[in-house]
């Protein structure tokens, strides 16, 4: 077995249905064809079967808090991922429905159902779900971090300093290769008919009007799908899928890597990896993205030993410290959920003057007085992206303009999640709560903030060629709307 066993976690217990025509991988937070271990245990079992491997994907159009920029991302990655499956002698079936529900439909003739990882509440509360509708067993495999969740920690963790130690302690267990299993029996024709018995026995017949096939227009899709398109599509600037992800990776590595650690603070380079929104959507694995930036570590020797490490704390200590968050934390949107030492100061400051009070609306228009936040929130707002060092600027400020904290934190994460295309990530809750005291410390105690740490635009003259972002973030917005050449 290729697959760590702490990865898998069973939520139906049984033996393989009998006479079953396949395996079923239910696709959902890992939406790549590779570097997949849910995708390669369920290969895996159906080798030892003798049986084909069909994935599926339930397609909602009212997914939550996501509109057409994230669709389009997201099924940009599908139109490339689906292809190769196939290639590979796997069947694939893209339904519009409840996504456990899609699965549940297919489930009827499969031997058992394999599920990647899930991490939030309603990702989580899908997998029961299946597991109570799909008569076979439903194995979940936890796909998207390094270190498995439960294995990392089992409780909710205080700060990086605590989860650290326990990651690097148990990371070489999984920091390295894992061979990929092929098929032995190939999806055919026949098969393809049985799945579509499976669903003809079933009472909730997910809705055919949108198949795989549309997957070869991704633009038409997203204007025929009832998909909220208040906020645009940024394909132009950034496109999804794990052949993206890759090469981008690859050009992040080759180019990049080597200012990784100086241009940390320096929003108007492109030094970073790009990678939290191909993450975001299951298009890249971050065990891959290790092993790749160890690879270049190995080629290039101490010159990226700094590099390396701050790569190394971002992708697996910040970004499983995230997921640690939100798992162990059931109310990791809520502001309830922020430390009682940052409620208490930040509810003891709640009646100091806060003078320039923005709107909501406002805010999303970036009609503020500070050019530099105006800039960041341009940026979100209009490419789905932006420099962690400004986001860290950004979510502060908002502070400063509301009415309550509490309006505050609705504020940063109701923007963080419509406009990136990173957002409604365990980064993204742990992230926001974070401009609230989450995972931080006290600090001198000032105004409005109490002890929560501030940050203040003279710090951002001082250590960011801000001229140089502003110019940047102007030629991104001009770009996006500009016509194609
Ligand atoms: C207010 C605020 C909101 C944020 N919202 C999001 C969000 O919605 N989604 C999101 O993925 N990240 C969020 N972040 C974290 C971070 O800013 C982004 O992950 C990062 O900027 C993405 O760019 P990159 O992929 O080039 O990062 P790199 O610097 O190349 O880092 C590599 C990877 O490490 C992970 N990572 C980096 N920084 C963090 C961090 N602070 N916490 C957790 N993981 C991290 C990401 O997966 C990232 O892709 C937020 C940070 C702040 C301060």
């Amino acid at each position: 077995m290729s697959v760590h066993p702490d990865r898998l976690v069973v939520h139906a217990q049984g033996e393989p249905r009998r006479n079953a025509r396949y395996v079923l991988y239910w696709m959902q937070s890992a939406q790549r064809p590779w570097d997949n271990a849910a995708l390669d245990y369920a290969v895996t079992r159906a080798n030892e079967l003798d049986l084909p491997l069909l994935v599926v994907f339930g397609l909602m159009s009212d997914y939550p808090e996501a509109n057409v920029r994230h669709y389009r991302f997201m099924l940009e990655g599908l139109a490339q991922t689906a292809p190769h499956l196939k290639r590979n002698g796997m069947g694939f079936r893209l339904r519009s429905g409840s996504p456990p529900a899609v699965a549940a439909a297919y489930a009827g003739y499969a031997a058992l159902v394999v599920t990647d990882g899930a991490y939030l509440n309603h990702t989580r509360a899908w997998r029961e779900q299946l597991a109570r509708d799909a008569g076979c067993p439903v194995v979940e495999v936890d796909s998207e971090l390094v270190v498995p969740v439960r294995r990392a920690s089992d409780k909710r963790e205080f700060a990086a300093r605590t989860i650290r130690p326990k990651l690097h302690r148990q990371v070489d267990e999984f920091l390295h290769e894992q061979p990929q299993p092929t098929v032995t029996v190939e999806w055919n024709g026949q098969a393809d008919l049985e799945a579509d018995a499976s669903l003809a026995r079933c009472d909730s017949k997910p809705n055919d009007d949108v198949t795989e096939a549309d997957l070869s227009d991704v633009k038409a899709l997203c204007t025929r799908l009832p998909l909220d398109t208040s906020v645009h599509e940024v394909s132009r600037l950034y496109s999804g899928g794990p052949e993206h992800a890759r090469s981008r990776f690859e050009a992040f590595l080759d180019d990049s890597f080597v200012h990784y650690s100086d241009h940390r603070n320096q929003p108007h380079t492109d030094d970073s990896s790009g990678m939290s929104m191909h993450l975001q959507f299951g298009q890249v694995s971050p065990l891959r993205l290790l092993l790749e930036a160890k690879k270049h570590l190995d080629s290039y020797g101490d010159a990226l030993k700094e590099q390396y490490e701050d790569f190394f704390e971002e992708l697996l200590v910040r970004r499983e410290l995230a997921y640690n968050y939100c798992f162990y934390e059931p109310n990791y949107d809520s502001y309830d959920a922020l430390p009682g030492w940052a409620k208490q100061t930040l509810s003891a400051h709640a009646h100091d003057e806060r003078r320039p009070l923005y709107s909501l609306e406002e805010l999303q228009a970036s009609q503020t007085e500070d050019e530099y936040w105006n800039a960041a929130n341009t940026e979100m707002r209009e490419t789905g992206y932006m420099h962690n060092y400004m986001r860290m600027y950004w979510g502060k400020q908002i502070i400063l303009w509301s009415p309550t904290p509490e309006e505050a934190f609705s504020r940063v994460l109701y923007l963080n999640n419509t406009f990136f295309l990173d957002g409604r990530n365990p980064a993204s809750y742990a992230n926001c709560a974070w401009i609230f005291g989450l995972h931080d410390r006290p600090w001198t105690e000032r105004e409005i903030f109490g002890t929560v740490r501030i940050m203040v635009p003279a710090g951002l003259k001082r250590k960011c060629n801000m001229t140089a972002y502003l110019e940047k973030v102007d030629r991104l917005s001009r770009f996006i709307h500009e016509a194609p050449a």
